[in-house]
């Protein structure tokens, strides 16, 4: 039985691109997808840094053409990741805001945030998201919220997981449950069809967001959830598609214009949002077209795109997806013809080539689409959440096994990768292997764990090392345990044992380069409160300049119409104008204008408001 954790939890989907929060509603018998406070389900995985505040969600990607630096998003594609991946090379080039590397070469956003330079890893970016969505739930609940299950890409390695949870103690939340991400959609998929759901059912999840693809295969059997493979590529999705039509729109505009607009943020920003759009009409529509007002030195851009051209310059990443569903049916060891359901998850598997494909490939059966792809996710994570709270009563039994997506060894030697825990299996999972020294004598193991499917250690992933030390002299061949162990979160724990003299010498795998240490995290807590406190000051700040102006208005107003028995003099109409005067100086420059100083003024304008229309009333 999974430990209750207490009060109520809500799920969240962190996306690439747009996040989303929904929470078990006992009395509807359903999970319910919070709206945030623009009325929208979904919220922009945006944080925007100007010279007097800090904007999240739809407040930060509505002001990014203008901000085009300053405004940070697609963390998800940073996260757990190191500044010299390839990846995140490839990936900065077209980000507008810029990345550096940082201590031990880990990457750091760069942003202007009240005229100052400040540097940013993704878990803080990412723990800013997690805390606008948790506001979003508050609001809803009318309570506080401090556990949450996040939801991660099935493919995540065990790195960005584990930077995934911090990002959630940054936030201050409890994350009491990471799951996968195509195995959260199944729940709600599941949960929506368990009435007619009879005897066993494969189901085939195809998650395509903005920035990440997953694929998993599941059977549900009465109330048991088995995932039975999994897939993916972490730095694959809709994000890709939009590179894609920019790139292909530069080349148009260098053409025509003989100008090259790629050193320029703004210009690329802007374009991005108009092939982004171009590319959903695209999905309902064979052509439509793309404009931007004076991209770049003033030049109007104006193109147009077919279905068939965007389809040609995608057709890679298409088949990239394809290939990914096939290998998964083989770990799965599973015949396509097997398969009940093939479930559509995330934005861009409304995308129609890709439901072509995928309906081809699985002869021609019909796809499922009656859960919203933006929403799946949100919904089987607040599904989870409930089932591991002991604030709700009225959930669906059910039970989740998921599986570990990447094998898990040590390196043998000859650089060999000696799997412990093969991809795929079961999680919760513990194996403990017996290992032997090679050399007499020898008073330490080196250990190394890494993660990956390629033969030679070093081409995977390093985890982390420790060594396993006071080993008794003795010939080589003196064995000792080592033990690999996955928590329900698939996170990874490893330790080593010397059984002879039963020292137990057990290490935690933390010692990543990239991972963020306990008090970097703890200083980063703080950080988040600060920014918690700014962001509340800013607000309390405009509020004040609000009723400033207001009462500006209103003085006018009443000096507008004088009364005839006003008993205001000249040298009082004087007063009250220059006091005009001082406020609307104060408003126009209120950004170094302290909140004493507008409340202040605030009141004695009030109070001159007040004798204006006492006056008049006498
Ligand atoms: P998600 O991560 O699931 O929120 O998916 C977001 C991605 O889906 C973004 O890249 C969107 O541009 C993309 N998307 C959303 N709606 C559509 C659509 N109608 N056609 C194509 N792509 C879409």
């Amino acid at each position: 039985m999974a430990k209750k954790y207490e009060g109520c939890a809500v799920g969240i989907d962190l996306g690439t691109t747009y996040s989303c929060v929904a929470v078990w509603l006992d009395e509807h018998n359903r999970a319910e997808i919070i709206h945030n406070e623009q009325g929208n389900r979904t919220t922009p995985s945006f944080v925007a840094f100007t010279d007097d505040q800090r904007l999240i969600g739809d407040a930060a990607k509505n002001q990014v053409a203008t901000n085009a630096e300053n405004t940070v998003f697609d963390a998800k594609r940073l996260i757990g990741r190191k500044y010299s991946d390839s990846v995140v090379q490839k990936d900065r080039m077209l980000w507008p805001f810029k990345v550096i590397s940082g201590v031990n070469d880990k990457p750091m956003i760069v942003v202007k945030y009240k005229g100052q330079e400040k540097l940013l890893c993704a878990e803080e970016i990412s723990s800013m998201i997690l805390t606008k969505m948790r506001e979003i739930a508050e609001k809803f609940l009318e309570s506080p919220i401090k556990n949450v299950v996040v939801t991660v890409p099935a493919y995540f390695c065990d790195a960005q997981r584990k930077a995934t949870v911090d990002a959630g103690a940054i936030a201050g939340l409890n994350v009491i449950r990471i799951i996968n991400e195509p195995t959260a959609a199944a729940l709600a998929y599941g949960l929506d069809k368990r009435s007619n759901c009879v005897g066993e059912k494969n189901i085939f999840v195809f998650d395509l967001g903005g920035g990440t693809f997953d694929v998993s295969i599941l059977t549900i059997k009465d109330k048991v959830f088995q995932v039975k493979a999994t897939g993916g590529n972490t730095h694959l999705g809709g994000e890709d598609i939009d590179n894609r039509m920019v790139n292909y729109f530069v080349d148009e505009f260098k053409r025509k214009n003989k100008v090259d607009i790629t050193g320029n943020p703004r210009a690329l920003r802007r374009l991005r949002t108009a092939c982004e759009r171009a590319k959903r009409v695209l999905s309902f529509s064979v052509v439509t077209t793309v404009e931007v007002d004076s991209l770049f030195q003033g030049i109007d851009f104006f193109s147009s795109i077919t279905r068939a051209k965007f389809e040609e310059i995608n057709m890679d990443i298409f088949n990239e997806c394809m290939e990914i569903v096939k290998s998964c049916l083989t770990d799965a060891n599973m015949d396509k013809s097997t398969v009940n359901d093939v479930v559509l998850v995330g934005g861009s598997s409304r995308i129609p080539k890709v439901q072509q494909l995928l309906q081809e490939y699985f002869n021609g059966k019909d796809l499922c689409m009656s859960i919203n792809p933006d929403e799946a996710v949100a919904y089987g994570a607040a599904v989870q959440a409930a089932l591991l709270s002991e604030g709700f009563q009225n959930v669906p039994n059910l039970v989740l096994r998921d599986v570990t997506p990447l094998s898990l060894g040590l390196s043998a030697t000859g650089d060999i990768m000696n799997v412990v825990i093969p991809r795929n299996t079961c999680i919760p999972v513990k194996i403990t292997q017996s290992r032997e020294t090679v050399a007499d004598n020898q008073p330490d193991v080196l250990i190394e764990v890494y993660e990956g499917e390629r033969t030679r250690a070093s081409d995977n992933n390093l985890l982390g090392s420790f060594t396993l030390s006071g080993i008794p002299p003795s010939p080589r061949g003196y064995s000792f345990n080592v033990c690999f162990a996955i928590d329900e979160n698939g996170i990874l724990t490893v330790s080593a044992t010397d059984k002879s003299t039963g020292n137990m010498n057990e290490i935690t795998i933390t010692n990543y380069k990239e991972r963020l240490p306990a008090d970097e995290i703890k200083k980063l807590i703080e950080e988040a409160k600060n920014y918690g406190i700014e962001d509340k000051k800013f607000l309390r700040k405009a509020k004040v300049m609000n009723a400033l102006d207001y009462c500006v208005y209103k003085v006018k107003n009443a000096l507008k119409q004088p009364e005839p028995n006003s008993k205001l003099s000249s040298v009082d109409i004087d007063m009250i104008n220059s006091a005009i005067t001082v406020a609307s100086n104060l408003l126009d420059s209120s950004q170094q204008v302290e909140i004493g100083v507008l409340k202040s003024h605030l009141k004695e304008l009030e109070s001159m408001l007040e004798r204006i229309i006492t006056d008049k009333k006498e």
